[in-house]
């Protein structure tokens, strides 16, 4: 009889049949995506073993593109592209979506409302993951979008989280190292001094912790760099989208 390897068991085979696919809209930019399918993969083969590996579907976009609809204001254009990107990821095959960006979650419910499955949102899973901790003030870094605007904020808000964001010219200075920097590959140690001092600033104010809102920014900050725990959104997120492809449940109702 055959006795190899090559064959599953009952318990993979039954590892391998719940395994949801995961569709990734992203390019937002790519710096930090390539960190998704990454950390996707490595939690995989963690949880699973072997040479398990994530069942995923990414859609790129062009981030020049997006980002001179985000600069104009063009909110509208710029989900009507991640849209078609979704639908494009359903027809394809994937279970459910994660837009790999916190910034472009301000178009999270137009997404959602055009296309059938079920989107997993950035601020959701971080703020589960602070509530977690018992931290009830946090810090939040990002784009001046995600920072000034209260798409993301009021998501938090509406788990009785208190959000501290850092003062005008600071919020400058990250959102310029976000887009001038991080999204180009740049890595520059005198702006991580600049993320430390601002961080700083930000614990004397009461933050008990820090939320990364901004998936480029664990490229140049790490827990290291801080006294009080650093929430990586792109850890998080990705994390949490590896929880719910193995979820039994159904991802709308995890
Ligand atoms: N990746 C960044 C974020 O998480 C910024 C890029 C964007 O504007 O989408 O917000």
């Amino acid at each position: 009889y055959i006795h190899s390897s090559y064959y599953c068991t009952s318990l993979e085979r039954r590892k391998e049949g719940i395994m949801k696919t995961i569709g990734l809209i992203g390019g937002m930019s790519w710096e930090s995506s390539v960190s998704y399918y990454q950390i996707i993969n490595e939690e995989i083969k963690l949880r699973l073993g072997g040479l398990h590996s994530a069942k995923c579907i990414l859609y790129s976009v062009d981030f020049e593109e997006i980002e001179v609809l985000q600069r104009n204001q063009e909110w509208n254009k710029a989900g009507d592209i991640l849209s078609e990107a979704a639908r494009s990821l359903e027809l394809a095959g994937a279970n459910f979506i994660i837009i790999c960006t916190n910034t472009m979650h301000k178009v999270a419910e137009q997404i959602q409302s055009n296309t059938d499955i079920p989107l997993l949102h950035i601020a959701d899973v971080t703020a589960e993951k602070v509530l977690g901790e018992g931290i009830e003030t946090i810090g939040l870094l990002g784009t001046q979008y995600t920072m000034e605007q209260d798409f993301y904020k009021s998501r938090l808000e509406a788990k009785d989280i208190k959000v501290l964001i850092p003062e005008r010219d600071d919020r400058e200075i990250v959102n310029k190292v976000i887009y001038q920097e991080l999204c180009l590959g740049t890595i520059n140690p005198d702006s991580r001094k600049e993320f430390k001092r601002i961080i700083k600033g930000l614990i004397q104010q009461g933050a008990e912790g820090v939320i990364l809102g901004c998936t480029e920014i664990g490229l140049l900050v790490r827990n290291e760099d801080t006294s009080v725990p650093l929430f990586d959104t792109t850890n998080i997120h990705a994390k949490g989208a590896v929880d719910y492809a193995l979820a039994s449940s159904d991802p709308s109702n995890p």
